[in-house]
Formats: C-alpha cells, sequence, structure tokens
C-alpha cells in the first residue's frame, strides 16, 4: 500500500450478509433455508426466470411453500401487496429471490414489511442483494429507504447460473456494476475497506468482461464478473455515490431509459470529468485499463466490449438534453468536483451522441 493513498480518518460500517460463492451453489439452498431456522420458502421470480424458480422449488422439496412469478422492474408497490397475500396465503417463513435486481427487490420490499429472511440468488451483476436500500414505484413514482431490515440474510452466488445471460446484457450489467466501484474511489465517506473492494472488484470485472463477450460461457469469466459485481454492489450499500449516479437516475427517470445501459454509456464521461479533480483516486482504473486516462479507458474499452456509447441509440430524444441539465444542476449533492450547468450540459451532449470523453472546462 503506497503512503500517499493512506487515508487518515475513517468511520466503516460493515454489511452482515452470509455470502456463498461457488460453482454450483445453489445445491446449498435447502442447507442455507434450514440453517435460518425457517421452513416454509416462497420462491421468487420475474415471469422471464419463472422455470428457474420451478427449478429451485422442485429443488428444495418440501422446504418450498409456493412461488410467486410477478416480479417486476422498479418494483411497482401493487405487485409488492399481491406478493404479501401469497406470503401469508401460504405462511412463509423466508424469501428466495432467484434472478436480477427487480426480483431482489421484490424479496427486499417483502423484508421491508415483514423482516422476513431473506436469500438472494443472483443471475445478473447489479448488486442489489448486498445493499440495504430499495426503491419502489406508487403511481409511477420512485422512492427509495434504506433500512437494516431490507439487507437480504444470505446471498448464494452460482457463477453457472448466469451462463444464460445473455452477452450484450451480461455487458451493460456490469458496466453499471463497475460505475458503482468507480465513484466509491472517490466518494466522500469512504475507507479504506471499500477502496480495496472497489479495486478489487473492478480488476475482476475489466478482466471478465473480454471473456465473457468472446464465450457467454465462460467459467473464469462468470466467476470473475460475478466475484467483481460483489464487491461492486457492497461497495454501492456502504458508501454515498455522485455525479455519474445522480446523471444516470435523472436521465433514466426523465426519458425512462433502460438502467444498465444508461449506466454504461455515462460512466467514460461522468469518470473523465472527476478525473481533472481526483486523478490519483480513479487511476487504478487506468491502471488496470493500462490506459493514459480513466475516462477515455472506459470509452475504449466500452466499445471493445459492444457496449451501447451514444444516449440516443436508447431512445433519448434530443430536445432533452437542456431539460435533462436543469434538472441534474437542480438539487445539489457532494462531488469531488464542482459543476455548473453548462459543464452537466456538455457531459449529456457528448454521452448523447455517442462522442469520446472529454475533460470538459
Ligand atoms: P432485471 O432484474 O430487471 O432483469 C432483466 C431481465 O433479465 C428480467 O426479465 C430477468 O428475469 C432476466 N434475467 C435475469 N437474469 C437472467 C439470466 N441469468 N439469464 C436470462 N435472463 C435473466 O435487471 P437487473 O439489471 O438485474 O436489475 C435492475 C433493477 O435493479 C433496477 O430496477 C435497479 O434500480 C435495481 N437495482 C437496485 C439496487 C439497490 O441497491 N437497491 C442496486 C442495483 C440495481
Amino acid at each position: 500500500m503506497s503512503g500517499a493513498m493512506m487515508q487518515s480518518s475513517f468511520e466503516v460500517q460493515i454489511n452482515p450478509a452470509k455470502i456463498i460463492f461457488e460453482d454450483g451453489a445453489i445445491s446449498k439452498t435447502a442447507r442455507v433455508v434450514q440453517d435460518l431456522g425457517c421452513s416454509k420458502a416462497l420462491v421468487l421470480s420475474t415471469p422471464h426466470q419463472a422455470d428457474q424458480a420451478d427449478d429451485l422449488a422442485e429443488l428444495i422439496g418440501e422446504l418450498c411453500a409456493s412461488t410467486y412469478t410477478n416480479a417486476t422492474m422498479h418494483t411497482p408497490t401493487d405487485v409488492t401487496s399481491e406478493a404479501l397475500g401469497v406470503l401469508e396465503d401460504v405462511r412463509a417463513d423466508c424469501t428466495i429471490a432467484i434472478g436480477g435486481g427487480s426480483t431482489t427487490g421484490l424479496g427486499k420490499a417483502l423484508a421491508y414489511r415483514t423482516d422476513m429472511p431473506q436469500i438472494v440468488i443472483p443471475t445478473t451483476y447489479a448488486g442489489s442483494e448486498v445493499t440495504p436500500i430499495l426503491g419502489q414505484t406508487e403511481d409511477g413514482v420512485k422512492t427509495t429507504v434504506s433500512d437494516p431490515k431490507i439487507l437480504p440474510e444470505v446471498v448464494i452466488y452460482d457463477p453457472e447460473l448466469t451462463y444464460g445471460l445473455p452477452a450484450a446484457m451480461s455487458v451493460t450489467s456490469a458496466l453499471n456494476a463497475l460505475a458503482h466501484a468507480a465513484e466509491a474511489l472517490y466518494a466522500q465517506n469512504r475507507n479504506p475497506i471499500t477502496s480495496l473492494q472497489a479495486r478489487e472488484g473492478i480488476e475482476a470485472l475489466i478482466a471478465a468482461l473480454p471473456e465473457i463477450a468472446a464465450d457467454p460461457k465462460s467459467p473464469s469469466g462468470r466467476r470473475n464478473a460475478l466475484y467483481g459485481a460483489w464487491l461492486c454492489g457492497t461497495v454501492l450499500g456502504s458508501v454515498g455515490m455522485a455525479l455519474h449516479h445522480k446523471l444516470c437516475h435523472t436521465l433514466g427517470g426523465t426519458f425512462d431509459l433502460p438502467h444498465a445501459e444508461t449506466h454504461a454509456i455515462i460512466l467514460p464521461h461522468a469518470v473523465a470529468f472527476n478525473e481533472v479533480a481526483v486523478p490519483d483516486l480513479l487511476k487504478p482504473i487506468a491502471t488496470t485499463l493500462r490506459a493514459a486516462s480513466a475516462g477515455a479507458g472506459l470509452f475504449d474499452y466500452a466499445k471493445q466490449i459492444s457496449a451501447p456509447t451514444a444516449l440516443k441509440d436508447l431512445g433519448m430524444p434530443e430536445g432533452g438534453i437542456d431539460h435533462a441539465a436543469d434538472l441534474a444542476v437542480s438539487n445539489p449533492y457532494w462531488n469531488p468536483r464542482a459543476f455548473e450547468r453548462s459543464q452537466v450540459r456538455r457531459i449529456i451532449e457528448n454521452a448523447y451522441h455517442g462522442r469520446p470523453p472529454e475533460p470538459v472546462d
């Protein structure tokens, strides 16, 4: 560890989830349910992954009380209410969410209301399973809550379950995870542990994605990506996020843009902008990418692995650039580099057209 990187003061809060990581780890689910003192699990999934939920129900046999396979993006509260009804009807005593951030979100929403133990078996790189944060939507309005009850008790990472995640989705989902770690490197409340986790997560993801892009069933690529996603999710749940996340939430919420793709496009631009203020903190990204700078390196890397690079390709209207810039500066929040509306507008404009990132003076 270099003396220059040592933080002289910090506070650390470690979120107490149990993590099981292994190829084929899904076979341990029954033991995990029993270790929690439970015997009637409600298995959750999206409609798209209902078959996986059924397979899991069969795998754990009489420990499964029922399945609920209507988990929905952005965790609508009416879906949560319906699932809560099933939970009560079958007298479940724990939930098992198998899927991506949407399914995990439903499990968290149920735990928030019941404090029931949760097991999560992630099949994407969203990282939601290791954060105490729940985003939910009521009448089209998304709100976020944080509560220790929301944090899942056990996470089972089984890389084999991600083999079926299409390469394009794998790439955007992983870049979304990478964005958490990038902003953790310069977070105001970072600590030595989160910085280590962020650097390790970045290295693992950057190594994994070219392998997955070449072969979606690459065992080492899938293992590294899920390992990196765990670390990146962990830092998301531990420290505050800055300009990059603010821009993505604003753009995603205003123009209904897909979550992971928006993160993938904005990341090089937000990093290039902040790199002017904190080049040393962002150096691990440039070093891992063997690039002269982190922002430019991320942009070239995104193209190499065929990630989306232009907001216009996601359906954002060009006339929305000004509106997004207004919204992004309307609610002040911390960022390592102070910014003005004209700079944010330039970032969004560059990302809209898919131009290379720039420091933006
Ligand atoms: P998702 O869960 O919505 O999944 C997208 C689709 O892919 C779904 O139909 C899903 O069933 C399918 N899918 C998932 N894994 C698959 C696999 N291995 N093979 C084939 N299909 C698969 O997408 P996501 O990106 O994982 O999650 C996005 C959501 O998570 C967003 O709503 C976001 O806000 C939320 N999120 C929350 C947090 C948090 O801390 N609260 C963190 C990150 C993301």
